[in-house]
Order: C-alpha cells, then sequence, then structure tokens
C-alpha cells in the first residue's frame, strides 16, 4: 500500500509555502469571515482506512457540495423521473449563469449548476414532508454523523444578497419549471449550502459514491448505478466553466463549494477531501486543486 500519510503531509507542507493566489468568497458576506489560512486534506479509503493533515476536524460551509446530496436524494426518491426536468450536460458556464436559462426554456443543463440545484430543491420540496429537517438526516445518515447540521448565519447571509438566485428561480417559474414559491424553494436551497461539515465528514458522506451506493453506516443509500450515474454528472459538470481543467489536472469525479471545499473519489478506493478557503477566479479552491493534481500525479490514481 502507498504511504498515504506521507504523501499528504509532503503535500500539505510544499503547499503551505506557496503563494496563495486564492480569494475568499464575499458575495455571501458571512463566508467572507474565514481565514484564507486554514488548508486541510482527508482521506478516507473504502478499505476503511485514514489519514488526514491540517485543519481537517474544522467545519465550514459546503455551500455547492450540498448540490450532490440533493441530487442523491431526489434521485434516490424519484428516479428517471429528475431528467424530464433537468440535464446532464457539462454547462461550460459561471455556476450562476443566467443566460442559458433562457435560451433552453428553463430546462437547466444538469443538476449541479445553480440552476439545476434550484430544480431539485424544488423536487424534494414538493415530495418531502419536512424538506429542510429531511434533508438534514439524509446528510446526516450518508455520513453517519447525527452532529451535522445548518448554519443558520450563513442560511439568512444568502438570504439577503442572493439577488442572481432569485432571478434563475424567477426565471424557472415563468417557464414552468419550479411548482413551489421561489421563496419556499430558495429557503431550502441557501439551508442546503449552509451546511456545515468539516473534511472528515464530507469524506465519509462521500464513501457511499465510492462504495457502489453502499454509505458508511452499511446502508444502501443509493443503487450502484445511480452512484455510477452521480459520479458522471461530477465528472463532467462539478466545476462549473472549469470541469475540464479538473479533469485535465486531476482526473477524478468530484464537487467544489465556495466556501473552499473540494470533495474527490476514485471509485472503489478512496474519497479525498481539501479545504482551503482562498478560491480562483472559477470560484474553485486555489490550493484544493493543486493538492488534488499532485496527490492524483503522486498516487497514479486519476481515473485516466
Ligand atoms: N450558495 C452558493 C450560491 O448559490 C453556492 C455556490 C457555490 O458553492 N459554487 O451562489
Amino acid at each position: 500500500m502507498q504511504d498515504y500519510q506521507k504523501i499528504l503531509n509532503n503535500i500539505h507542507k510544499t503547499l503551505s509555502q506557496v503563494e496563495n493566489k486564492g480569494e475568499v468568497a464575499n458575495y455571501i458576506p458571512e463566508l467572507a469571515k474565514v481565514s484564507k489560512d486554514k488548508f486541510a486534506i482527508y482521506l478516507n479509503t473504502i478499505n476503511a482506512n485514514n489519514f488526514e493533515v491540517g485543519d481537517a476536524e474544522t467545519a465550514f460551509s459546503i455551500q455547492s457540495i450540498s448540490k450532490v446530496f440533493s441530487l442523491a436524494m431526489a434521485f434516490a426518491n424519484q428516479g428517471n423521473k429528475l431528467w424530464e426536468r433537468v440535464d446532464v450536460e457539462p454547462s461550460g458556464n459561471p455556476f450562476n449563469y443566467l443566460s442559458l436559462l433562457e435560451r433552453e426554456k428553463g430546462i437547466p443543463r444538469n443538476p449541479l449548476i445553480n440552476s439545476g440545484s434550484i430544480v431539485i430543491a424544488d423536487c424534494l420540496v414538493s415530495s418531502l414532508e419536512n424538506p429542510k429537517e429531511d434533508f438534514l438526516q439524509f446528510v446526516r445518515d450518508l455520513a453517519n454523523d447525527q452532529s451535522i447540521d445548518f448554519d443558520k448565519k450563513v442560511a439568512e447571509s444568502e438570504h439577503k444578497t442572493g439577488f442572481r438566485n432569485y432571478a434563475i428561480a424567477n426565471l424557472l417559474k415563468s417557464f414552468g419549471n419550479l411548482e413551489n414559491e421561489v421563496e419556499t424553494v430558495l429557503d431550502f436551497y441557501f439551508h442546503q449550502c449552509s451546511i456545515a461539515m468539516n473534511c472528515k465528514q464530507l469524506s465519509n458522506a462521500f464513501f457511499a459514491f465510492a462504495n457502489q451506493g453502499i454509505c458508511m453506516g452499511g446502508n444502501a443509500c443509493l443503487t450502484a448505478t445511480q452512484a455510477k450515474r452521480i459520479n458522471a454528472i461530477m465528472l463532467t459538470c462539478g466545476f462549473y466553466d472549469e470541469a475540464g481543467e479538473f479533469a485535465f489536472e486531476v482526473g477524478l469525479p468530484g464537487k467544489s463549494g465556495v466556501g473552499g471545499g473540494i470533495v474527490a473519489l476514485l471509485p472503489n478506493e478512496f474519497v479525498i477531501t481539501t479545504w482551503s478557503p482562498g478560491l480562483n477566479d472559477k470560484g474553485n479552491s486555489y490550493l484544493g486543486m493543486k493538492a488534488l493534481e499532485q496527490f492524483t500525479t503522486q498516487t497514479k490514481s486519476s481515473i485516466f
């Protein structure tokens, strides 16, 4: 077996000395309060070994990483009916882009850009009895950790400044692709994005995607086919207009968030999560991308 601990320590040490050109997200004011110096990596292998370096047990805002959880829950509940309302093609545009949605008549390109995730949020609001609580429970069960929670301050902060998401939701509504009220769906969406988790909890929660749908606690959270399809969507759409670059540099399915987290996985092998809040101009973690590039290069673990 590779000496993962040594590899992670080396990557962490090397990158801690590199100038961090990333900037902390400030369009959600609450996120701007986080220090750019935080840096962590956590690796969880399929045979239950784990390795960590840095602030791997400090919680941060998972933001768009939550889109994978909401997609998984909606897909598990509704099956292929989901694809009538959202497509599975990469968009090549920023996560909060509006024009494509207008041109394509309210059908989002994929479930990992904001418009697609807002449609998924609408599906969950329609189908769940207590949408926010039931969704949180789904994430807790995926991670096998009942302490995970929303960060109400972050949700409130985005509620006050989420003008583009209001524009997206209103456009979806105008095309008839939103069943519930804009305010209700966005309240769910802002809460899903506000969930606070650390690198360890995220790696545990993504275990099911690397493990044919069986989650950490041993339950079948998804079918193997659903896990396969979600991984494919992560690979092609998980980094918006940088999905090609992530495949080129790292070569794993993964998902980023503007809180500075990135989760990536090699099916049947491992899940790896990085956290560094400084973002590049595409909204993906500057050091996180570099750390993952070094990891898959050194361990020869890209899917390519
Ligand atoms: N809540 C954020 C938004 O909608 C999520 C964006 C992200 O993490 N890329 O703008």
